[in-house]
């Protein structure tokens, strides 16, 4: 485990720019989550220089980044985080920039996880039709990287 500190110091943060007080039990599910898949979550409240981060990411060395300054509050964090998380528990390799099968990896991961969530609080509609937004825009990149070619 997290020292019990820290866990919690990281939980509360994450409620707090994420302004997911209520959903905090979820929020905890994520961070336990992420540690046990030997993943650290930072989160940038700033837009640091050296990172040209646009949204949430997971990178190769096993980090999930919430750059907060580019996430909408709320449930959207909420399912961002998950998405990130279910990144974390995806144990094949990153061979390419955009990857389908991946992303898709990753949602689905998000949706196991949050099964409990949509039990006690609803709201899957919502969760569902965020992923096929996220979804969208993912293919969307792809078509515009491949056309550059
Ligand atoms: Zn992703």
């Amino acid at each position: 485990m997290l020292l019990p500190d820290k866990r919690e110091q990281k939980i509360n943060e994450i409620c707090e720019y994420g302004e997911l007080q209520e959903f905090k039990e979820f929020v905890a599910l994520a961070v336990d989550t992420a540690f046990l898949n030997k993943n650290s979550i930072s989160i940038y409240t700033n837009r640091n220089i050296d990172l040209n981060i646009k949204g949430p990411t997971h990178t190769k060395d096993n980090k999930i980044i919430l750059p907060i300054w580019n996430m909408t509050k709320g449930l959207p964090f909420l399912w961002a985080l998950f998405h990130e998380v279910g990144h974390a528990m995806d144990k094949s390799s990153i061979t390419k920039k955009y990857d389908l099968t991946r992303e898709e990896f990753a949602w689905d991961k998000a949706s196991e996880l949050l099964i409990p969530f949509f039990q006690k609080h609803g709201h899957r509609e919502l969760f569902d039709s965020r992923v096929s937004y996220c979804m969208n825009e993912y293919k969307k990149a792809i078509a515009s990287e491949n056309s550059k070619d």
